[in-house]
């Protein structure tokens, strides 16, 4: 049985220890796809409530949020010490509960280069600045990014572990435009590549089950994303919440969300076609609370884990 290549693999290889990411939610930071200036309400399924953090956990940041124009920030330092919580808090259970040795401090929730370069710079290096702390992921769209943003992330990683997370979706623009992405194909695979060709470490998230696609186009998707030159790829199916435009579309009947059949068998095919030295960070996702709407099973992970591990053992292959 071949093992997957994971990055948890890649970690223990390169560092030799126990590395975890350490996932931060800074308030005062948005999407250009949320707050107008791409788009208004965001991608068709994106409910803000579903990352992983409160979003106001400053109150005077209520009703302030910074864009690429922002020209001052006065919270600053109040996102500099909500980042030190935020780092202090989770590294410190890792540690506790799973061994955790080392981490990168993982840039999650809303687009984490949507704000002037003088702030981006001062959280990037405060994150750095932290014991054990080998690197940083920093999540973000293609369409938010700066040139002097990308070069200093690429500084960074002469000295550290950076990688950028870009959502791809989908290499469709006609999946693009019914899910309300807000930018095309194109302007992803351009920033890609120019994140690689700048010697950074580029993570690409997939998601299968979009509307209108089928496996022929889920996994051609997943084969441009490859060529474009990702080095570690999150696959997800999508699923309805509460509270968003998809979830009125399937009240609507107008969605079909993607049966967990479907979803591994796509999945399993996305992996064999998989360059092996491209790492898997997530093999799915799901949320395990009443706001999931549809498909129900993608409630359980564990269950989830099962199925698809059951599902490769029958091509060889194990995660
Ligand atoms: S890019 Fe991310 S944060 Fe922005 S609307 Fe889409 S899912 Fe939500």
């Amino acid at each position: 049985m071949e093992q997957i290549y994971t990055f948890g693999k890649y970690l223990r290889e390169k560092f030799d220890k126990k590395v975890f990411k350490v996932g931060i939610n800074i308030s005062g930071f948005t999407c250009p796809n949320i707050d107008g200036t791409v788009a208004r309400g965001g991608c068709t399924f994106c409910e803000n409530d579903s990352f992983s953090a409160s979003t106001n956990e400053i109150k005077e940041l209520k009703g302030f949020y910074l864009n690429l124009d922002s020209k001052e920030n006065p919270y600053l330092q109040k996102q500099l010490n909500q980042l030190q919580l935020q780092f202090d808090s989770i590294s410190n259970r890792q540690k506790r509960e799973f061994g955790a040795e080392a981490f990168l401090v993982y840039f999650q929730s809303w687009t984490n280069t949507y704000a002037p370069f003088d702030t981006l710079k001062a959280l990037y290096d405060k994150a750095l600045s932290f014991d054990d702390v080998l690197g940083l992921s920093v999540g973000t769209r293609s369409d938010s990014i700066t040139e002097e943003t990308l070069s200093y992330l690429a500084e960074l990683n002469k000295e550290k572990e950076i990688w950028i997370e870009f959502g791809i979706q989908s290499i469709y623009d006609e999946t693009l435009k019914k899910i309300n992405r807000g930018h095309d194909a194109k302007n992803v695979e351009i920033w890609i590549k120019k994140a690689k060709e700048k010697g950074l470490n580029v993570c690409g998230h997939l998601i299968f089950g979009l509307p209108g696609e089928d496996k022929e186009m889920m996994l051609e998707t997943a084969k441009k994303a490859y060529e474009w030159g990702i080095d570690s790829v999150k696959y997800h199916p999508l699923y309805v919440v509460k509270k968003t435009a998809l979830a009125n579309e399937y009240l609507r009947g107008e969605f079909k969300p993607i049966s967990k059949e479907e979803y591994i068998d796509v999945l399993v095919e996305a992996i064999k076609l998989k360059p092996k030295n491209i790492s898997v960070q997530r093999i799915t996702a799901g949320i395990d609370d009443d706001s999931l709407l549809a498909p129900m099973w993608c409630r359980n992970k564990n269950q989830q884990i099962k199925d698809i591990n059951k599902a490769l053992k029958k091509v060889g292959l194990k995660y």
